[in-house]
């Protein structure tokens, strides 16, 4: 059976996460077992410790059903890339999964700092000295500090979030010394269809001199390099949930 697809039959009715079916819980369950696997394969091979490295369940455009099928599955940690998006799936969801963690790892939008820091355990793309302000700002508003990771951009792409690897240093700086920002990692997305690990292993070194702890960097397709390169947290997106039905 096709997934179904609303748009097709009814053109005026607006897509929502709710009204997508729910998904197969069994392969959700089977792909994590899978990648934990892998995991485990590439830690061992690394020789480091599986349980130094965090799999961030990327579920961004799947509904909520989804994540319940990963919780279920015994996922903890989820990854979403839109704060409005997460805001609609993961509230209701905490009541029932007190140790479940949420990541913003999207670009994030200074006006969206404080739903942000509202709804997040994490914000994985601090990544300019307006976003730092405002979420400096939203914390001491909320009350609540998410952890902080600094986004990187490796590769230089110009559609793509992340301070310059030249200015990294100097950022890291002024979130923590001009706006009270602690900072525990780093993040980055190399670009696609190029070789991951130069960009890996340049941001380890980065955290390395920085003294950051956190390095998220690896996803579907590279995470197993990532782990050789010293990732502490893997964002894992369709290998785990499958094709997203519409594009993030
Ligand atoms: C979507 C996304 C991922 C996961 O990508 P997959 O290839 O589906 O694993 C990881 N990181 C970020 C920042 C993303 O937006």
């Amino acid at each position: 059976m096709g997934a179904f697809q609303p748009d097709r039959f009814c053109p005026s009715l607006p897509r929502r996460m709710t009204d997508l079916p729910s998904p197969d819980a069994d392969a959700i369950a089977a792909n994590l077992a899978r990648i934990k696997a892998r995991i485990a394969e590439a830690c061992d091979k690394a020789g480091r410790d599986p349980a130094g490295v965090t799999l961030v369940a990327v579920s961004k455009t799947h509904p909520a059903g989804a994540v319940r099928a990963a919780l279920a599955a015994g996922q903890s940690v989820f990854g979403e890339n839109r704060v409005q998006e997460a805001a609609g799936k993961f509230p209701e969801l905490r009541p029932d999964h007190p140790a479940m963690r949420l990541h913003i790892i999207g670009g994030l939008q200074t006006n969206k700092a404080r739903d942000a820091v509202r709804v997040a355990d994490v914000i994985e793309s601090l990544d300019r000295p307006k976003l730092a302000a405002a979420i400096a700002e939203a914390i001491r508003k909320e009350g609540r500090a998410p952890g902080l990771l600094v986004q990187v951009n490796t590769g230089a792409e110009p559609q793509k979030s992340g301070v310059a690897r030249d200015e990294a240093s100097a950022f890291l700086r002024q979130c923590r010394e001009e706006h009270g920002l602690a900072i525990s990692g780093l993040m980055c997305i190399p670009p696609e269809g190029e070789d991951p690990t130069p960009h890996f292993r340049w941001l380890a070194e980065l955290a390395a001199r920085e003294g950051l702890g956190i390095l998220s960097m690896g996803m579907s397709s590279d995470f197993e390099a990532a782990i050789a390169c010293g990732a502490t947290q893997l964002r894992v997106g369709s290998a785990i949930f499958g094709a997203r039905p519409y594009p993030a």
